[in-house]
């Protein structure tokens, strides 16, 4: 088992697979795109899996991919084959926009992924257009429908909310009466937005504005209200041992018997560093103990040139380093398409 300094159980990687995408999220990618960085500064997926295999030997025992898109990458599917082989490493999850999910869910099932994250900020198609500049609602809804098809489980739909966005929430709330669904709404957080590089090379984007970012109590507050005006009932906390199982700091909630819940994940309203559980590896193999602080350790130096105790060692001092909490509201050089989420 792995402990950081403060004594916290590290056992979740999140591993982004790529800085690319086929999406341009208003919040997520600057509007001229990011320069994908060269392809020999990215890892191999080689070069992943024996960084996950020391990972997992350090007590890492859950992986979610996130990118950038994951599913753009080509050989996504045998990548995950290979991770679930890796001994002690108990599930591989992925975090997806959901456009290629169709194509890909059977696959990825039988390679051994039964954790999806669908990322989707709206159920209006032309909002939806705005939000992902072009981006096709159809495709992400057919996307959900093919992970529910396949047997995933949990499915999850991450909802980042932005005020200037009016989202229907309760449209939302609605879609966990049908089926097992877990919406969890999400505070936009300020990531990217202090690059001193050219946006375009840091992948970040300086849209994030105190105006725009909507409190986790006012979120439970609106689907409350509406969900009680809409005669759907009242939003039930749901008690940690029968929420859906999950890696991360979500708080659920259920209306009446659904079958789904609703969930809030509030990073900047209420700190959840004391449960941190997690480290990142970016695409261009960058450790990073915390989502909002731009120290990195470069694993992949270490990778290329170091022995499998290097790597070993580096984890280590991962643990060793890994903030007590983070310095909220000042952004970061990289933006959340390069950090993964
Ligand atoms: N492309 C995949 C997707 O969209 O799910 C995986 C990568 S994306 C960077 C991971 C998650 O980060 C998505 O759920 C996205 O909505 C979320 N995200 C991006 N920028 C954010 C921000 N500024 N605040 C909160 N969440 C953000
Ligand atoms: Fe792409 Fe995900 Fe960022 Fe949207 S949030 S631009 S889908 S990486």
């Amino acid at each position: 088992m792995a402990t950081d300094s403060f004594g916290r159980r590290i056992d979740y990687l999140r591993i982004s697979v790529t800085d690319r995408c086929n999406l341009r999220c208003i919040y997520c990618m600057p509007p001229e795109g990011v320069q994908w960085k060269p392809h020999d500064e990215m890892l191999s997926f080689e070069e992943i899996e024996r960084f996950a295999k020391v990972a997992v030997q350090e007590g890492i025992s859950k992986i979610r991919l996130t990118g950038g898109e994951p599913l753009v990458r080509h050989g996504i599917v045998d990548h995950v084959r290979r991770l679930r082989e890796i001994t002690g490493l108990e599930a591989i999850a992925i975090t997806t926009n959901g456009t290629l999910l169709r194509r890909y869910a059977a696959e990825l099932k039988e390679a051994g992924l039964e954790r999806v994250n669908v990322s989707l900020d709206t159920l209006d198609p032309d909002t939806f257009a705005h939000v992902t500049r072009g981006g096709s609602l159809k495709a992400v809804l057919d996307g959900l429908e093919a992970a529910f098809e396949v047997g995933m489980d949990p499915v999850k739909l991450n909802v980042v909310v932005v005020r200037r966005l009016e989202q229907d929430l309760l449209g939302f709330a609605r879609m966990t009466l049908e089926r097992p669904l877990h919406v969890r709404f999400i505070e936009y957080m300020p990531v990217g937005g202090v690059s001193n590089e050219a946006s375009c090379a840091s992948g970040s984007t300086d849209i994030w504005t105190e105006d725009d970012y909507v409190p986790a109590e006012e979120i439970l507050g609106r689907l409350q209200l509406e969900a009680i005006e809409a005669g759907l009932g009242e939003l039930l906390p749901v008690a940690k041992n029968r929420a859906p199982g999950g890696w991360g700091p979500a708080r659920y909630y259920r209306l009446g018997d659904a079958p789904g819940t609703l969930g809030v994940i509030s990073p900047l309203s209420h700190h959840f560093c004391g449960e941190c559980n997690r480290l990142r590896l970016t695409a261009d193999g960058k450790l990073r103990t915390c989502l909002f602080s731009d120290d990195e350790l470069d694993v992949r130096t270490v990778l290329r040139q170091g022995s499998e105790e290097d790597v070993h060692e580096i984890i280590r001092t991962a643990l060793a380093t890994k903030p007590a909490s983070h310095n909220m509201r000042i952004g970061t050089v990289r933006g959340m398409s390069q950090i993964g989420g």
